[in-house]
């Protein structure tokens, strides 16, 4: 058994920050959560972690995450520049990084095949609870249709792990999503529309699914048990993704320019996950069509946060990560408090909102009595400062299922 004595808990319900508390937590789960006692009188053998001087929080979830994407050139994207050996240990080390800075779940969006949910559950690596989708499915020419400016296909299209994700029409879009499910996918990845880093000529507003595959997609994903996460930027195919009934909104960029769209999510219960972290990135890019776009859309992305929040839809965290924002994910964080949220707002996004949106609610996001034992301890107040969360020096202790799987405390 370990006793945490928590200075302050921010348990991720959203309620007031409470002094003083004990968190017990006996085989990998949250078994109490008290107000501090004298602290004595544990059972022998207790662990008692004294974090009096820290704030103690859920372990942190990112809702949208590539952990196997090491950078933008196609080379890196392509995994062409080095051995397919060499790209999985590079995706090992970014797994026991994140999960060293607090974040304990990761819903993937694309390019992690399930090989690493078996080897962080039997322990050969560190890692984060993992979501995966696996592919992005997209028609032809779509942003899941990876093919080079010279016409050539990505060779990791071979890879029996990540399945084809080219899907036309509504029997192959069925296929497709029976083909991730076979795969191991825990959630479908689509998309709707391009994106800032999409090829010249399809841009953030451009469509890719009709409302008919769209709604065979959601269809055949739900009927599978799986949730649907669509990449969806703005102009028709936003609409439609909406209209079809996606779990949830990927980017949502120009949510903003059609005002019909915030109230169905809402009335729907579509999670947003705005990723504002990889627009800053994108911003820099090195390809001018990539940082206009990102450009372009940046009042209209902070604009869709307010309006979401005010109209009742759940904003949650996902950074976009994968050559940028590792580790220090909570980068989102910050970003959604610079764009409205308060810190107590921000930190529902990445804790208990989160693990609503991935559906993971009964078990994680919140410290809560029943919870697994995912907790970790902050040097520092996130309500005053919520950028201590992207700081490794002030992530002290970090729990997942009650075990330590990073410790900074002073010795
Ligand atoms: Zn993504």
């Amino acid at each position: 058994m370990k006793i945490v004595r928590a200075g302050t808990l921010i348990d991720g319900t959203g309620g007031p920050a409470v002094r003083d508390a004990l968190i017990q937590i006996d085989n990998g789960r949250i078994e109490a959560v008290t107000t501090a006692g004298p602290g004595t009188g544990w059972p022998s053998g207790t662990e008692v972690i004294d974090a009096s001087n820290l704030t103690v929080l859920p372990g942190l979830i990112d809702c949208h995450d590539h952990l196997a994407f090491h950078g933008y050139e196609l080379a890196k994207r392509w995994g062409l520049d080095e051995p397919r050996s060499t790209w999985h240990l590079r995706t090992a080390t970014v797994a026991r990084q994140i999960l060293e800075m607090g974040y304990t779940a990761i819903r993937d969006a694309g390019g992690l095949d399930t090989g690493f949910r078996v080897a962080i559950q039997e322990g050969l690596i560190p890692g984060p609870r993992l979501v995966l989708s696996l592919a992005i499915i997209s028609p032809t020419g779509g942003l899941g249709d990876r093919v080079s400016p010279s016409g050539h296909r990505a060779p990791a299209d071979n890879d029996p792990c990540l399945p084809s994700s080219v899907a036309d029409g509504v029997e192959a879009v069925r296929t497709t999503v029976r083909t991730m499910v076979r795969a191991g996918a825990d959630v479908i990845k689509c998309a709707t529309t391009g994106g800032a880093s999409s090829r010249a000529g399809h841009g953030p507003k451009d469509s890719e699914y009709s409302l008919e595959e769209m709604k065979a997609l959601v269809d055949e994903a739900h009927s599978l048990g799986r949730r649907v996460m669509c990449h969806a930027l703005g102009g028709p195919g936003l609409r439609v993704a909406i209209e079809a009934g996606v779990d949830s909104i990927e980017h949502g960029s120009y949510l903003d320019e059609d005002r019909e769209l915030i109230p169905m999510m809402a009335e729907r219960r579509i999670f947003y996950v705005p990723t504002l972290t990889v627009y800053e990135y994108h911003r820099e890019s090195p390809a001018p069509h990539v940082r206009e776009r990102a450009h372009a859309l940046r009042a209209h992305h902070v604009e869709s946060v307010g309006r979401a929040l005010a109209g009742g839809v759940k904003v949650v965290a996902g950074t976009d990560a994968g050559g940028h924002g590792h580790p220090a994910n909570a980068g989102e964080l910050v970003c959604l408090v610079r764009s409205g949220m308060t810190p107590m707002q921000a930190i529902q996004a990445g804790t208990s909102w989160a693990a609503e949106c991935i559906g993971w609610d009964d078990r994680i996001g919140t410290v809560e009595k029943g919870k697994l034992a995912d907790v970790i301890l902050v040097n520092g107040d996130p309500l005053a400062d919520i950028s201590v969360l992207t700081d490794t020096n002030k992530i002290a202790l970090v729990i997942k299922d009650g075990q330590i799987a990073a410790n900074r405390l002073p010795r």
